[in-house]
């Protein structure tokens, strides 16, 4: 699944063969992601000039002259500029072609992305009740302890609600809770002012490396067919459950927190 630092970077690698550019037309053949792409989306979006590429958690925002189209990856979904009159291979459901003669085509063979339309997309339902962005101000351990106090759920899955912070996957979250020495099945509410501050920072900085990593694949946006996949960053605990801890040697066990596969080193996270 495309976390932050895959959103970050596409849209670092197309926003340059974006901005300034009319899209001449768009062409739909499939509307059937996670929810189904507005029937008039050629018809709003053509003809006006691309002025800005944002994103906002893990949506990316096409900020046309009039309206925005908002775009989710979903689990499987990628962005990427080839040229015009490329023949479309399955799952190739959208393309958006540019005056420029090349075209942002959207890729998802399961589906769950989303392309939207919004005038407003920041009031938008899907955006207007989450949390900060990681790595700004608005999010730091002063916000992790104040907002936690009092929760009796696990901590993993706090620091993975959107409305406490957007953008911190199971990848990112296990890896900094590993990072801070924080047990992942601890009660949000009992941990102290000082590892939350020791956790943000910890957050702030896998997700930072993950984005800088990612800046070596930015040409796979441009022509070639491979997708970006996760980063080649090292992991210390995500996906090593049974294997040896890089630091103490202990054996990494695994546990479900929130539905989702939680690895932690028993004698270094406490
Ligand atoms: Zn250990």
């Amino acid at each position: 699944m495309p976390e932050l630092p895959e959103v970050e970077t596409t849209r670092r690698g197309i926003a340059p063969h974006l901005e300034g550019q009319r899209v001449s037309r768009v062409v739909v053949r499939d509307r059937r992601l996670r929810w189904p792409i507005p029937e008039d989306l050629d018809v709003r979006l053509s003809g006006q000039r691309i002025v800005t590429v944002e994103r906002r958690a893990k949506y990316l925002l096409i900020n046309a002259e009039v309206g925005t189209l908002i775009s989710h990856l979903g689990m499987s979904g990628s962005l990427r500029l080839v040229q015009q009159g490329l023949p479309a291979a399955k799952h190739e459901h959208v393309d958006i072609e540019l005056e420029s003669g090349l075209m942002l085509r959207y890729t998802d063979p399961r589906r769950f992305g989303a392309m939207l339309w919004s005038l407003d997309p920041l009031k938008h339902e899907l955006l207007l009740r989450l949390g900060p962005e990681p790595l700004t101000e608005l999010f730091d351990g002063e916000r992790l302890f104040q907002l936690s106090r009092g929760r009796a759920m696990a901590v993993k899955p706090f620091i993975m609600d959107n409305a406490v912070v957007v953008g911190v996957g199971n990848i990112y979250a296990t890896e900094a809770l590993f990072a801070a020495g924080i047990d992942p099945r601890r009660a949000a509410g009992g941990i102290s002012r000082a590892r939350y501050l020791k956790l943000a920072i910890e957050i702030k900085r896998v997700l930072a490396a993950a984005i800088e990593q990612g800046g070596t694949t930015l040409r796979d946006f441009m022509g070639g067919d491979g997708q970006p996949g996760y980063f080649q960053q090292e992991l210390f605990v995500y996906g090593r459950a049974g294997q040896p801890c890089k630091v103490c040697g202990s054996e990494l066990r695994s546990v479900t927190l929130g539905q989702r596969a939680s690895v932690f080193c028993p004698r270094c996270q406490r």
